[in-house]
């Protein structure tokens, strides 16, 4: 039995939610084609379709909105999330952009072209499409334990330190950037150790590759190296923070996550100032102005202030708690899913779940599927169904994992929103035998999992 523990906010505002009875549910999910990202809104009771910009944010920040400078050079609101950034960092330049891609778009046709390569723990997928939208190539190097959702360790997200440098051997000179997510997102939230931080800035600077940290999820990154890892116990987050931004050279954010924002972006540069020159020209031809980035100054107060926010050890304590709450609740219930709880979600394991099920038939989908029509969840898969198929042969590849991801939105639900959660997947499990998979009907041809038909088996 894992506590909750208790909420460090009391409620101001509320967003009225409702469920559609069952029949109503199964109409829907019919004339969505089966993919949920066809569902209105107001048609779902618990929404964990993802964490990215679902999250609430505070009396101070939507205060400090008020505080916005609109001015479209010199803005106050500017020059104060210069010096926050500065603070928390301890990086010399910063600049906001309107989101994570952005930050990507922006930073990365400045460092890779054709013919070069970036490795990582793991892309996230708009980031491997930045990176081959300059013409590079994006590889993965995660440790091994990552790939086993039963295997407990504290430290699944990551750089496997061998194949890292392995692939530098191979590639030599072609490796133009090295990048660490934090959390690894694709490997479930999974935590970046400061050990395998440290390690990886070496192997950088003995081949002077470019180091940059993709560091959407630092505040909980943060949060489980100071739970987890040795000596860290006694040493504040903000240290931890600098500590891991001092191994890279620079990083891209979006601040849609651990900023607990709706929208926004940063990139940071340590002290390269010729690259930061050359990262003002782009974002004025992208974003806009350098002061601005594509957001308003209301945006930038808002993230100046859930930049701190995010970073508070009782928030980081009742957020983890929450997803490891939930997790406990599968536990008795034999529900398997990836281990330990990361820090943004539960990725549950579909495959456990309906071996019946091939991958082809979309398991983890399958999952979400039932999930909305049982309780009027939204989630998402992480599977066979996302990969989609090899670009050659037109198959459909298998992907080394089936997971219907459960994204826990910052500051929205409640415990007993996690324990209707729960009941639904352990009401699933009883029936799972009579569970089937699906079909698609149509698809694009690029992101399918966004558009795809389906129809069930
Ligand atoms: C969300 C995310 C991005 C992209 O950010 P957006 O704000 O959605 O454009 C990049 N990397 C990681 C790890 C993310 O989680």
């Amino acid at each position: 039995m894992v506590n909750y523990i208790p909420e460090p906010f009391r409620i101001k505002m509320v967003e009225r939610i409702r469920i559609l009875p069952r029949s109503e549910r199964e109409e829907k999910i019919k004339q969505a084609a089966y993919n949920l990202f066809n569902l209105k809104s107001e048609d779902i009771y618990i929404d964990l379709l993802t964490d990215s910009g679902t999250n609430a944010m505070s009396d101070l920040q939507w205060s400090a909105m008020m505080r916005g400078d609109e001015s479209y050079a010199g803005s106050r609101s500017y020059l104060r999330l210069l010096e926050t950034g500065r603070d928390i960092f301890n990086y010399h330049y910063l600049q906001p952009v309107h989101q994570g891609r952005a930050a990507e778009k922006t930073l990365f046709p400045l460092l890779l072209k054709k013919g070069k390569y970036a490795i990582s723990n793991t892309f996230f997928d708009t980031t491997r499409a930045h990176v081959e939208l300059t013409g590079a190539r994006a590889l993965d190097a995660v440790v091994a334990e990552a790939k086993n959702p039963s295997l407990r360790a504290p430290f699944k997200g990551n750089m496997d330190l061998k194949k890292l440098q392995d692939l530098i051997n191979v590639y030599g000179n072609k490796v133009g950037l090295i990048v660490m997510t934090i959390t690894n997102n694709s490997a479930g939230g999974q935590p970046v150790s400061m050990e395998n931080l440290r390690e990886v800035s070496k192997i950088a600077k003995k081949h002077q590759i470019p180091f940059c940290l993709d560091a959407a999820r630092f505040t909980e990154n943060a949060y489980f190296i100071k739970m987890r890892e040795e000596n860290y116990q006694e040493i504040s987050l903000k240290e931890i923070v600098r500590e891991m931004f001092g191994y890279a050279d620079m990083f891209t954010m979006s601040a849609k996550k651990d900023a607990i924002l709706n929208i926004g972006g940063l990139i940071g540069i340590k002290d390269n100032e010729e690259l930061y020159q050359k990262v003002c020209t782009q974002t004025i031809s992208y974003e806009g102005f350098i002061s601005y980035g594509g957001l308003a100054g209301r945006d930038l107060e808002a993230m100046a202030t859930g930049l701190y926010e995010g970073l508070d050890e009782n928030y980081l304590h009742y957020r983890i708690g929450q997803i490891e709450y939930l997790a406990g609740k599968l536990d008795e219930a034999g529900i398997i899913y990836q281990t330990p709880a990361g820090g943004h979600g539960l990725f549950i394991d579909a495959k456990a779940m309906f071996p019946h099920i091939p991958y082809y038939c979309f398991p983890a989908q399958a999952l979400a599927v039932e999930l909305y029509k049982e309780a009027g969840i939204r989630t998402c898969d992480i599977g066979s169904f996302m990969l989609g198929c090899d670009p050659d042969s037109g198959r459909q590849l298998e992907s080394e994992f089936e997971f219907t991801r459960l994204a826990i939105p910052r500051r929205v639900y409640t415990q007993s929103h996690l324990d209707y959660v729960a009941e639904a997947l352990i009401n699933i499990k009883k029936r799972s035998h009579e569970i089937k998979g699906f079909k698609i009907i149509w698809e694009p041809s690029v992101l399918r999992h966004f558009q795809a038909k389906l129809e069930p088996l």
